[in-house]
């Protein structure tokens, strides 16, 4: 038979999306804002678009736009990368992870992702004749055991997947964590891909320590970003992956037979905006207060708030108020009670059930008021 992934289905996004407009529920499963861009942004786009900007970019992307993603990380991370050679515009970060797992992986290769995992790292690795082992990090703290991680290493070992801030559980890496993966990865070939497109939403006053400030790792590592997570466009789907040239050289090689380029206008409205370092560094806190009066509108009721450090996304155990497992409860939760989530056993290979469920907060407060008095009742 034709397929070449037949243990996947459709991603839970897209089946919460749906399940959500079919039942009229509040959507808080797919993580996508529910308000608008700032109208600035969406205004350079409008002037690209009817100033005759309208035609293939080269291939690593316009110039202006990687020069000053160049600017950002060097102003963020105190490192440089150089914007023709080792940056590359993508159609959003899932193409950026495609592309890099594709460039590395062959048949019988080994890849490490942790638990619970976004959903596209295991199959693409599969796609690409690639074998996934597993750290599992567990409910409520999802800590990293650095020794278990290092047991899983083997002479097939071609990549370690991270994704800081973790999407679903919202948990950051901290400074021990990244020594640990140094300790790891040092005197092998082991290169890394670094998801970190949730980097400007962090909470707490917490740092985010991104992969490019430590030499060890900067040096055998894609890190990819996305336009779409910060500035509220996911719809625009246009994101990066920064790494060092000799990855970079061979990163577009497969990138130039996917996509070969992304939106030309588009690219050069984003970086006329990045100009402005407000319109991100602002997006902690701007995050920070939704995710605040979320938590706060669920502090008196039998929903357990996890810990949420980073990301739009806050984890709730229900177990005080159902033993369904969290697909079911997850369900119940759109079609009963008219609110979308998405349960946690999707980010684990073999459904683990913990009983925990992710919420998105990027939407208008009104919209979080109506999910927060839907979840009061129950
Ligand atoms: N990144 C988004 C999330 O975690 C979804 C993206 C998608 O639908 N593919 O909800």
């Amino acid at each position: 038979p034709l397929s070449k992934l037949s243990n996947v289905g459709t991603t839970i996004f897209s089946l919460m999306t749906q399940l959500a407009n079919e039942n009229e529920a509040i959507n808080l499963s797919q993580g996508f804002p529910d308000f608008p861009a700032d109208p600035e942004l969406l205004s350079l786009a409008d002037h690209y678009i009817k100033n005759g900007f309208n035609q293939y970019a080269p291939l690593g992307g316009m110039l202006p736009l990687k020069e000053q993603i160049a600017q950002k990380i060097e102003n963020s991370h105190g490192t440089v990368y150089h914007p023709d050679t080792e940056i590359t515009i993508t159609a959003g970060g899932t193409q950026a992870i495609f592309t890099a797992i594709a460039t590395i992986i062959k048949d019988g290769d080994e890849a490490i992702i942790f638990e619970p995992a976004y959903d596209c790292y295991e199959p693409t690795v599969e796609l690409f004749g690639g074998i996934v082992k597993r750290f599992r990090m567990m409910a409520p703290d999802y800590t990293i055991n650095w020794n278990e991680v290092k047991n899983l290493i083997s002479d097939k070992t071609k990549l370690i997947i991270i994704n800081n801030p973790n999407n679903p559980s919202g948990k950051i890496l901290k400074e021990n964590d990244i020594q640990e993966l140094i300790k790891i990865v040092k005197d092998t070939n082991i290169l890394i891909l670094s998801d970190e497109v949730y980097e400007n939403i962090v909470f707490d006053g917490n740092q985010h320590l991104s992969i490019c400030q430590y030499h060890e790792l900067k040096e055998r590592s894609f890190l990819i970003a996305s336009f779409g997570k910060l500035f509220h466009v996911t719809g625009w789907k246009i994101g990066y992956c920064a790494a060092p040239k000799s990855l970079t050289d061979e990163f577009r090689k497969v990138h130039q037979f996917n996509v070969f380029c992304v939106n030309t206008p588009l690219q050069l409205a984003l970086a006329d905006y990045m100009k402005n370092e407000n319109n991100y560094l602002q997006l902690s806190q701007f995050f920070e207060e939704k995710r605040d009066f979320l938590r706060e509108g669920l502090k008196n009721t039998s929903f357990k708030l996890l810990e949420c450090e980073g990301t739009y996304f806050q984890a709730v155990k229900y177990d005080k108020i159902s033993d369904k497992t969290d697909f079911d409860f997850a369900h119940e939760l759109t079609i009963n009670h008219k609110v979308a989530t998405v349960p946690f056993s999707s980010f684990y290979k073999d459904k683990l059930n913990e009983n925990v469920i992710r919420l998105c907060f990027a939407k208008k407060n009104e919209t979080l008021e109506k999910a927060i008095e839907n979840l009061q009742k129950l």
